[in-house]
């Protein structure tokens, strides 16, 4: 089934009922949106020629037209490659190239850097008078049937390190992905609405499917990206939202609620997930703004559907191992498998400590035209994560690092993400990334980066002398390097590959 469809659903059952909001002002109703991503679907068809089966990128900062680009490309049966909008237009051209696309649609400054990057490939703008004459055309009447093994969306890796990927999402996956969404993360009914702040190319994006099965509002503020001020100030006027975001974005909504002296008024839920929420960081946010939270684990080959650690377990302080459980990622969500194995594939015993598979509907069939990728990543019937983590007795799953990552010296393995919640105990530390670095004797050696509070002073010795009295000694940083900032990519995840390199070099 083509997951289009539920959207023509909701224009049916509930036509005149808010669909997207430009901040708080409605731009479409359900039967405006669904008429709308059925002209685009028409254009498509009958300007380019598009077939079922073909890519059409979308290059653009979160905006209304977004949702109207990305149903209108699967409404024609195609299938969408969201972009992050803060690539450089050399890099959304190699996507759009590696993706084979047909054309991309663009707003704003990504139109003339894409017209330059890649000069051949068509490009129709969201953001003029030509898109709502567009998108009031004819289209099919009903979105173009799809089976549920067809390619929905191309999702390319945010990539940390080397070339991106295109993990091929279905629209199976995509449908187990939002099936999974109102039992374990929050159950979503026709007076939600979905905030999108986070990039709507990555996870933002992804959960938008199940807000338009329920009828729920789509809003984008008016900045069409993340500003907490502006977050804070919209959602008691929009009233029952939820928000994917990044742990960097929570920090920075919970700071400036903190000091706004706001709770989070008009937040029904912050979905957080695709980096580490340090401990300290989460027990702040729920201190701040009570049980607003669920955290989710997941990646874009099984996207946002790994793991979740609901709202009450975020919240609970009364269980003897709360802390314990809120530094995991939760509980299998309900369409998952997920088993630990060490490097041969053995499966490993409660506790033990090896690489996270997983195995369900959720699970991409594969890499976009990468079959030597695709027989590393999808080996006897699991998807290999390249995540390492262990499973308690209770099923709760704590991610300890990415493979790559782990420190190896003198033999033992050191796993960053350990030293990085220690450093984060001290109350002078923002900010703290650990990596290994190249040394003749050991191996590895532990380096950490690490932000002050603003206003504070790091002294070497002090850190060393508080992690001597928190973990063992091989594990604490051999040396400390002070910055103003951690390098991060576009979804806000720390550059570990740019760490090592500077650690190595200095
Ligand atoms: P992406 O495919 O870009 O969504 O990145 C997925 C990766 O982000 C995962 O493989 C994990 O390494 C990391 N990640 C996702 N969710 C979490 C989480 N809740 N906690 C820690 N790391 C996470």
């Amino acid at each position: 089934m083509n997951i289009a469809r539920w959207l023509e659903a909701s224009a049916r059952l509930a036509p005149d009922a808010p669909a997207l909001l430009a901040g708080a002002a409605v731009t479409a109703d359900y039967a405006a949106f669904a008429r709308r991503a059925s002209g685009v679907a028409g254009t498509l068809e009958a300007g380019l020629g598009l077939r079922p089966g073909d890519r059409v990128g979308i290059f653009m900062a979160n905006r209304t037209e977004y949702l109207e680009a990305l149903y209108g490309i699967l409404w024609a049966g195609a299938a969408a490659v969201p972009i992050n909008a803060k690539l450089h237009p050399a890099e959304a051209a190699w996507i759009l190239s590696d993706a084979d696309a047909a054309a991309c649609i663009v707003a704003g400054d990504t139109s003339e850097g894409l017209a330059q990057a890649l000069p051949g490939l068509p490009r129709i703008a969201a953001d003029d008078a030509g898109w709502r004459r567009l998108s009031a055309n004819d289209g099919p009447g009903a979105p173009v049937a799809r089976n549920g093994a067809d390619l929905a969306w191309l999702f390319y890796t945010s990539g940390t390190t080397g070339r991106p990927k295109g993990v091929m999402i279905t629209h199976a996956n995509l449908m187990a992905m939002s099936l999974c969404y109102p039992v374990d993360i929050d159950p979503v009914t026709a007076g939600d609405c979905a905030l999108y702040a986070a990039p709507m190319s990555h996870g933002a994006g992804l959960y938008t499917f199940i807000h338009t099965r329920a009828g729920a509002r789509h809003a984008v503020p008016d900045s069409g990206g993340v500003d907490a001020d502006e977050i804070l100030d919209l959602a008691p006027r929009l009233g029952g939202v939820s928000m994917f975001a990044a742990p960097t974005i929570v920090r920075r909504v919970v700071q400036r609620a903190r000091a706004r002296g706001l709770t989070g008024e008009g937040i029904k839920t912050i979905v957080y997930g695709g980096a580490p929420m340090y401990l300290a960081d989460i027990e702040e946010a729920v201190a701040a703004m009570g049980p607003r939270f669920v955290q989710i684990y997941g990646q874009g080959e099984a996207p946002m559907t790994i793991s979740a650690l609901s709202r009450s377990l975020v919240a609970d302080r009364s269980h003897p191992r709360w802390r314990e459980r809120l530094a995991s990622v939760g509980v299998a969500q309900s369409c998952a498998e997920i088993a630990i194995a060490d490097e041969t594939g053995r499966h490993l015993a409660p506790g033990e400590t090896g690489e996270i598979l997983v195995r369900g509907p959720q699970v991409m069939p594969g890499y976009w035209r990468n079959a030597e990728a695709t027989a590393r990543t999808l080996r006897d019937g699991w998807l290999w994560t390249g995540d390492v983590g262990r499973l308690d007795a209770e099923g709760f799953l704590t991610l300890t690092d990415r493979s790559k990552d782990v420190i190896i010296s003198g033999g033992s393995n050191i796993y960053p993400r350990e030293v990085e919640e220690v450093l984060l105990e001290h109350p002078n530390v923002a900010e703290a990334a650990v990596v290994g670095r190249p040394h003749p004797e050991w191996g590895e050696e532990v380096v950490a980066f690490v932000v002050p509070e603003p206003g504070r002073r790091l002294d070497p010795a002090e850190l060393d002398r508080h992690c001597l009295g928190r973990i063992a000694r091989f594990k604490r940083p051999k040396l400390y390097r002070v910055a103003e900032s951690l390098p991060k990519n576009n979804y806000g995840k720390v550059l570990k590959t740019a760490l090592r390199e500077a650690a190595a070099e200095g």
